[in-house]
């Protein structure tokens, strides 16, 4: 079967760009292929759900800028999905004397990737930040928020179906290959048959390194790092949302606060290695946890907590080596491909589509 457009994953990336797509060339024909029988089964339905603000990324890099841009085109996108967004912002806390210089540095940091709405931490915030965490300084980033990413997901299927789009769920892709003869340039086989098509779009997460092997191209490697939430089982300061001062390996961003617009408060996501990509649960992972926790939140008890769940970090390696950027590539002509997307690719996804439509020559 030919189709002119296949987009391979239905996470953010791969059902935003087929959103976008359908905007700017209505009558164009295109397919979503996703392996799971959920779209956003995987990172996109399995992280804190916030909006960063782009605090922690060095200066320039795509990180940077596409969080910026993200965060703002959620305000208008937020509006045309109808999902709710609340801007509650975020306090960054040094909890020990120790964590105040990289608190300064981290704040100059913002401002030098011109973060909007940032501030000090005024003296009432102070006063009620110490009730809830070990507390030395801080400061605000009011362009942070958090939204639902189940409800993102449910209602761009629905608008993407209703102008009649094809979502194809159980189809997992095996391989894609540039066709030399016939109709199409790519080949894309799936375990339930094949299919042609001129432009493909690779936004298969964790799995596009591998998706990207049969066309020749092998320089990047996966590299996964899993993040497990605790949910709290009581209440807790949800004003805003409060962070820790990161690790210098930024592998994660330490675990902080979250919570989900109901108004459950989790704590997470921690780091742990992970070979396979399995989304199971692992109680010897809990005592790290707690520690952490209690490195930084007051009054909270191991009995008050319970394992939620967790999400896979689609971290990637080249030669080797971490590569610390989120990676846009179209190295074959009608081949698009999202590599890296890690946190904040929920932030960053309506830029991430912006600019990977900029590189696609698509003709309606
Ligand atoms: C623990 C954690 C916390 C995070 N917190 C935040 C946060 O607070 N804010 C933020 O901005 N970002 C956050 N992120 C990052 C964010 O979740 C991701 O950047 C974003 O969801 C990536 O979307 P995606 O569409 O690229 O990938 P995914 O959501 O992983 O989607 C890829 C899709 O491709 C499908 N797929 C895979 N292989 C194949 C195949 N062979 N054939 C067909 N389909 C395939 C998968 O089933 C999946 O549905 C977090 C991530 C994690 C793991």
């Amino acid at each position: 079967m030919h189709i002119p457009v296949i987009i391979g994953g239905g996470g953010i990336i791969g059902l935003l760009f087929y959103y976008e797509l359908q905007k700017k060339f209505p009558a164009l024909d295109c397919a979503l292929l996703e392996s799971s029988s959920f779209f956003g089964d995987m990172a996109t339905g399995r992280n804190s759900g916030v909006l960063h603000a782009g605090l922690y990324y060095p200066e320039g890099s795509l990180k940077h800028q596409l969080c910026l841009e993200g965060n703002r085109l959620w305000d208008e996108l937020s509006l045309e999905l109808e999902v709710s967004l609340k801007r509650c912002g975020k306090f960054i806390v040094a909890s020990s004397e120790d964590e105040r210089e990289a608190l300064a540095e981290l704040y100059q940091k913002a401002k030098r990737n011109k973060v909007p709405l940032l501030r000090e931490t005024t003296k009432e915030e102070e006063d009620e930040l110490k009730k809830w965490c070990s507390y030395t300084d801080s400061f605000f980033s009011g362009s942070t928020g958090v939204l639902s990413p189940s409800e993102v997901i449910k209602n761009l299927v629905r608008k993407i179906e209703s102008r009649g789009g094809i979502l194809m769920k159980n189809h997992r892709i095996e391989r894609v290959q540039e066709l030399s003869e016939g109709e199409g340039r790519f080949l894309v086989s799936t375990d339930q048959g094949e299919f042609r098509c001129d432009t493909f779009v690779n936004a298969c997460g964790g799995f596009a390194p591998e998706v990207r092997k049969g066309l020749g191209l092998n320089d990047f490697e996966s590299y996964w790092v899993k993040g497990s939430y605790f949910k709290l089982n009581k209440s807790f300061y949800n004003d805003s949302l409060i962070y820790p001062v990161p690790p210098k390996d930024l592998l994660g961003l330490g675990v902080h606060t979250s919570f989900d617009l109901d108004g459950i408060i989790r704590f997470g996501p921690d780091t742990s290695s992970c070979e396979e990509y399995e989304h199971s649960l692992n109680e010897e992972n809990m005592e790290g946890m707690f520690q952490a926790i209690q490195k930084v939140f007051k009054g909270i008890e191991r009995s008050e907590l319970s394992l939620d769940y967790c999400g896979i970090r689609a971290k990637i390696k080249r030669d080797g080596k971490l590569y610390p950027d989120f990676f846009i590539g179209n190295q074959r002509e009608g081949y698009l491909e999202y590599l890296g997307i890690e946190s904040p690719g929920l932030t960053s996804a309506p830029a991430l589509v912006r600019e990977g439509l900029r590189k696609l020559e698509i003709r309606g």
